[in-house]
Formats: C-alpha cells, structure tokens, sequence
C-alpha cells in the first residue's frame, strides 16, 4: 500500500481513515492506548475509536481520521512492543488472495542453508544467505554463487533435508487452511526451489507454487539452475498476476521476511513482515513480531472458533 504523502497541514485535505489492528500484552494494554493516543494526539493523528476487532479476542482496532502510516506504525510499533500489527488506509477485510514467501516464513528454515549442510559447507552458504535477506547483496548473484557451491551434492540430499531438517512455521497450516476456507487463493513464492517448495506446498495447502528449479544431472547437482530465476520481481509479478486474474478489485495478502519480499509487500494490498529483517519490516503495512502466523488470522479479524485447524 502506498502512503498517502503530500501532507500539507490541514486535516481536510488529508483525510484518509487510518486502521490499525494490533496484538499486544494484554496486561498493560490500557496503559500502553492510553500513551499511544496521547503521543498521537500530539501529531495531529487524534484516536477517533479504539476497540476490540471481535468480541472476546486480543486484537484492538484503532480509526484515526487523519495519519501518516509510517509514523502511526512507528509510534505504535514503539509503545506496544512487541506486538503484532496492521496499518491500513482502507478497511481491513479477509482477502481473496494470499502470496507468501517460504524460507523463514512459512518454513522455520532456510532450505538452502539446511542443504549445505548435507554439502559439508552450511556456514558458507548461510553467510551468504543471511547478507542478501538482509538486501546486503544482490538476490540473483547471491543465489547463483549459492547454487554453484552445491555442485556435485547427491540429489537425494533434498529428500532426506525434507524429511530431517524442514518444518512448518507454528501457524501454518492453520493460515493457509482459514483463509482458504474463505475463498482465498494460496499461492507460494520462493527465491528457493521448487525442490523443496512444492512438496511444503503441499502439505500447508498452497494452490500454486513459484519458485526456481536446481538443475540435475546423473543423480547431482550441477551448480546451476534449470529456467529463469525466481526473485523479487518474480515474487510481485506473480501477486499482480494472480490479483489480475482474480478481478480489479482483488484484496491481496503478501507475508514474507527478507529484502526480496520487499516489492511484493509493496504491491499488496496488505504487506506483512513476518519476524522479519528491518528492510522488510520498514516496507510493509505491519508486522508480527510476537505471535506466530495465526497473528494475520487475528489481524484480519477472523475469530478464533472459525478457525480452520491444519
Ligand atoms: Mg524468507
């Protein structure tokens, strides 16, 4: 979503309502409203209602005629960490569409990392891995640097990481199974590999996968990569894509942790940084930094008895 900007001081020309969603601490949560609102009084971004989102749960809804997401998040984010939270310039609604990045966020591992291992070299690799989440390096020479480095690994390395190494995030399938409970397309995207992807697709109840392919010869991997690289342009094209397809006034969803998830939170309608690197978290709607991902499905007001356990 992109900020409303060009604020020029006067409260009509500015006029776009502001919902926040938050999870916090539910011990010192009137204390914490009542400094939050005062601060925000201060910046001219009165409190208009702050009140439950449904009836017996934790999450708060704040309205704020008048705000700028970016400080209404920082202030926010500041006066109730940790907590989970939504900024949004519209209405927050379930949406049609769910786009969700894999390692660390739908997964608690970084798939390539874990392979290295079984290659003898993980803390090269997760090096590596670490700098470009953190946007230090550049996603597609990173990964392909990566990829060379695996040259020679067993194929069947894959299936036994899977099987050792790789687990859902805590929430996870519970997500993916609400949302779709309630129409919604699941789709997952990776700058990881389809290796790994579909078969966590799978199991979590994605309905489509993007991700890149390790190219495989005589039962090894070459070091290369079979098709065009999956990255964070891939990752947005394939939200607009899907967003397209579904009708101009689809919802869309995005979750992810790292720098290539960036242009995707970007373009959905609601970005979520899921216990993510500071880059990430800057450029989304709001983040979960203290639940795991049954947070989004508090956030987006979905009681818990309609909840769909995976
Ligand atoms: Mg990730």
């Amino acid at each position: 979503m992109s900020a409303s900007g060009g604020r020029d001081g006067t409260f009509e020309e500015t006029s776009d309502v502001l919902i926040a969603r938050l999870l916090a601490d539910s011990a010192t949560l009137a204390e914490k409203l009542d400094a939050a609102r005062d601060e925000l009084d201060a910046r001219g971004w009165p409190v208009a209602m702050a009140e439950p989102v449904t009836s017996g749960e934790a999450a708060i809804e704040l309205q704020l005629p008048d705000g700028d997401p970016v400080g209404v998040r920082e202030i926010l984010g500041r006066h109730f960490a940790p907590c989970d939270l939504l900024v949004a310039d519209r209405e927050i609604v379930v949406p049609q569409l769910f786009v969700s990045d894999m390692d660390s966020t739908m997964i608690g591992q970084e798939c390539i990392d874990e392979l290295a291992d079984y290659a003898g070299i993980k803390p090269q690799i997760a090096a590596i891995t670490e700098r470009a989440m953190l946007g230090e390096l550049d996603f597609p020479s990173a990964l392909r640097e990566r990829v060379a480095l695996l040259e020679g690994l067993d194929e069947s390395a894959i299936a036994q990481c899977l099987s050792e190494r790789i687990r859902p995030m805590p929430g996870a399938k519970t997500l993916v199974a609400t949302l779709k409970s309630r129409g919604c397309h699941t789709v997952l995207v990776t700058g990881g590999f389809h290796a790994f992807a579909d078969p966590v697709a799978e199991e979590l109840g994605f309905d489509r996968v993007v991700g890149n392919r390790l190219a495989v010869a005589a039962d090894k991997l070459t070091g290369g990569l079979d098709g065009p690289i999956s990255d964070s342009t891939t990752k947005r094209q394939a939200l607009l894509e899907e967003a397209a397809r579904l009708g101009a006034e689809t919802v869309t969803l995005a979750m992810g942790d790292g720098a290539n998830d960036i242009p995707m939170l970007q373009a959905a309608t609601f970005g979520i940084a899921y216990h993510a690197k500071p880059k990430a978290r800057d450029a989304a709607d709001g983040w979960i930094e203290r639940g795991d991902l049954t947070a989004v499905l508090e956030l987006l007001g979905i009681a818990k008895q309609d909840w769909v356990r995976g």
